[in-house]
């Protein structure tokens, strides 16, 4: 028996995990998983999901199947027929020459996902902006954090959670918004339940519109109408001006544009508010007391703020609370965005997004660019901001885009307006897809099937929530004939590098001169020297020996930051951070006589995304075995409808029928659907049948900034499914 320590492949906590592994019949089998003692993001804690990850790691256990070989669909959505690794990787080149020599380098994309490793990422993004020369690569992410990150950028001039994981134990009031952390997020939450056990005077606050696990926990709970958070925060402004609450000696010293806000806030009175938020003034109040006069405030958020077309006004106007309280660059204190995905912070890090370059380089930013040139050996990176992942569907709808190459993550499930997606997919003249499970709703419009390792077999690094790296190390060996994400990668690259006529630089003789994810990772480090998130004082053997560490970590630096703007100095051309007078808008799409009830999407405790993994495992299954809406008493009796009656939920987009769970924890007209299940688990027959699950509801519009959809609301009709 040996043991392996790595890092769990679900959520943006980054759990540290031991993997357990024996030999069975010559091979080397994972055998069991507990929590890393000494892993400061857990410290030996798993939440179901992390506790249940050696039941996916087995592919001989596995209930979904592996992708084993690389494979060639003659006719879409048909048996794919196994051929060699060469014959795949000329074939993917070769067409993605062709397609770029007739139509340009805008005509092909490249979806990855924040589920691949920091070096994974890195290589993607080299490949698709240093060697094809578009920036048409985006990520999965863009529906999750880049709101946040927008957020961040416009505030305090840098994409980084200024908090760490130790400021919950050290908090006097913790401001819960949009998020439900008990379940998304959970050792994050257990930490959370000890820093009350340990601080009895400890204030817990919770805005959501669903009272969720975690609202029904709180000293005060605000179930606030969907969408209506900039007022929330606007109007506690207004309150703590008006008490004088603020910290003018910190807006003073340390940020700018305060007036433009202060003017703003005018408007939004505690009445105002209440009817927007449809909240009692009284709660306003003491939510605004709390957060401005507590010793040290931290906010927790997550998708509630960041799935919407308002996201970044969302997040900007959440900083603005921290920066006029002085909330903020102190222990215990901060806004601190909680990461969905296990590396979402590793993709923003290497610029694996199509606004971003490497070590938060700016596209726009013609420095920027030629920095990155210069370190990568080609002439040049194209200006032009590359295709974020909604208008990449969209451009394969309309045929602008005509290639493709998804990357570990499962479009044709968890975009939103899925009959969109899939008119796009099926449109596309070439689609490549590289994935570890070899039926998934995306894997039928595949032309080109690359089988790639997963977690147990990976090798690499992580970037969690508050920006501790962490390294990923395999425990068995790769299933089947399947590569590295990085490594395929590689290889495509190294064949596209002898069809397309170079972007390279006289002397630079291949751009991916990598011998493992090392070369890489070492890269992508000499990339950060002098930037803000500097790790060159960081190494695989560093992180082996002392730890996952926290950026940023220079030269010179034993160990890495745990908070920043301690010295009140930003990284802005002014060094001061930046109120932001976000006005508040309404969500995108408007309920209405049609479509009265507002649907809201979300997580379970315990699956994980499209339950490739977690789908599979029946303890897992016993929280909640099927999808459903969730209804309040009120609509459902209106309807009369009982537990598990069937209804057609409409949108403007499509119709799925779900049955119905009457629940408490759900406002009159509103309504709940879990993001997991996609058609494949409505239907049993994977993509056969029209069903689409709660996708094929969703809203598409995006944020102006972030370019995040606005998969939280979706305006919807709910009736009888007997009903002729
Ligand atoms: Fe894994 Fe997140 Fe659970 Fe930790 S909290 S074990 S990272 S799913």
């Amino acid at each position: 028996m040996a043991e392996v320590k790595s890092t769990c492949c679900y959520c943006g906590v980054g759990c540290g995990v031991i993997i357990e592994t024996a030999e069975n019949k010559g091979k080397i089998e994972v055998t069991g998983v507990r929590g890393d003692p000494d892993h400061p993001a857990n410290f030996g804690r798993l939440c179901s999901k992390g506790s249940t990850l050696h039941l996916t790691a087995n592919p001989s256990l596995q209930m979904q199947a592996r992708l084993g070989s690389p494979a060639i669909c003659k006719t879409r959505g048909e048996e794919p027929t196994d051929v060699s690794w060469t014959e795949a990787i000329q074939t993917v080149a070769q067409k993605f020459a062709n397609i770029i020599k007739e139509h340009g380098p805008e005509s092909v994309g490249i979806y990855v996902s924040g589920q691949l490793l920091t070096e994974d990422y890195y290589i993607f993004n080299k490949l698709m902006k240093g060697l094809i020369g578009s920036n048409n690569i985006d990520t999965n992410s863009r529906l999750c954090m880049s709101s946040a990150v927008a957020g961040y950028k416009q505030t305090l001039g840098m994409d980084a959670p200024p908090c760490c994981y130790e400021d919950i134990d050290l908090a006097s009031t913790i401001f819960i918004t949009g998020s439900n952390t008990a379940f998304a997020h959970p050792i994050l939450y257990r930490r959370l339940e000890d820093a009350r056990k340990n601080n009895p005077d400890l204030k817990v606050i919770v805005v959501d519109p669903r009272k969720t696990d975690t609202a029904k926990e709180a000293d005060l709970y605000l179930q606030i109408q969907p969408g209506t958070d900039v007022a929330l925060y606007h109007g506690m402004l207004y309150i703590m001006l008006w008490e004088k609450w603020i910290d003018e000696s910190y807006i003073s010293s340390y940020t700018a544009d305060f007036d433009a806000l202060r003017d703003l806030v005018r408007d939004f009175t505690p009445k105002a508010v209440s009817q927007i938020c449809g909240i009692n003034e009284k709660d306003l109040f003491q939510a605004a007391q709390w957060f401005a006069t507590s010793p040290a405030t931290l906010s927790m958020y997550c998708q509630g703020l960041n799935q919407s077309a308002s996201g970044t006004a969302k997040n900007a106007a959440l900083v603005n609370l921290h920066l006029a309280t002085g909330q903020i660059g102190k222990a215990g204190a901060g806004p601190f965005s909680l990461t969905g995905q296990p590396n979402a912070m590793g993709g923003r890090e290497v610029g694996g997004l199509a606004n971003l370059l490497s070590a938060h380089r700016d596209l726009a930013n013609a420095e920027h660019r030629a920095e990155v040139a210069d370190l990568w050996g080609v002439h040049s990176v194209p200006e032009k901001p590359g295709l974020s992942a909604i208008p990449m569907f969209e451009a394969l709808r309309t045929e602008k885009l005509k290639a493709i190459w998804i990357v570990c993550t499962n479009p044709a499930q968890s975009m939103p307006d899925l009959n969109a997606v899939h008119e796009g997919l099926s449109k596309a003249e070439f689609v490549v897809v590289q994935e570890a499970y070899a039926h998934t709703a995306t894997t039928l419009y595949a032309d080109v099937l690359l089988p790639a390792t997963t977690w147990a077999e990976k090798v690499g690094t992580v970037t969690n929530s508050e920006r501790r790296i962490s390294k990923v190390n395999p425990a068995i060996d790769p299933y089947a004939s399947a590569k590295h994400d990085w490594q395929i990668a590689l290889e495509i690259g190294v064949a596209l590098e002898a069809l397309l006529p170079g972007n390279r630089k006289e002397g630079t003789s291949t751009l991916f001169p990598y011998a493992g994810p090392e070369d890489i990772w070492n890269e992508h480090r000499e990339s950060t020297a002098g930037r803000d998130l500097d790790i060159t004082g960081l190494s695989y053997k560093i992180l082996e020996e002392r730890g996952p560490q926290q950026w940023p970590m220079p030269k010179g630096d034993f160990f890495g930051k745990k908070r920043l703007y301690e010295n009140g100095v930003f990284p802005t051309k002014d060094k001061k951070a930046h109120f932001i007078a976000a006005p508040y808008k309404a969500t995108a799409e408007s309920v209405d006589a049609r479509y009265p009830f507002a649907l809201n999407t979300g997580r379970l405790r315990d699956q994980w995304h499209g339950m490739s993994r977690t789908g599979t495992i029946a303890t897992l299954y016993g929280h909640s075995p099927e999808p459903c809406v969730e209804l309040s008493p009120k609509d459902a009796g209106r309807m009369n409808l009982a537990n598990g009656d069937l209804v057609h939920v409409t949108s403007r987009r499509g119709s799925e029928i779900f049955p119905i769970k009457v629940s408490d924890d759900i406002a009159s007209s509103q309504a709940f659907i879990a993001m997991h299940w996609g058609s494949e688990f409505i239907s049993g027959a994977a993509g056969k049948t029209p069903g689409r699950g709660v996708n094929g509801l969703t809203c598409n519009m995006i944020d102006p900034v972030s370019g995040q959809p606005e998969l939280k609301h979706s305006a919807v009709k709910i009736l009888p499914a007997n009903l002729p």
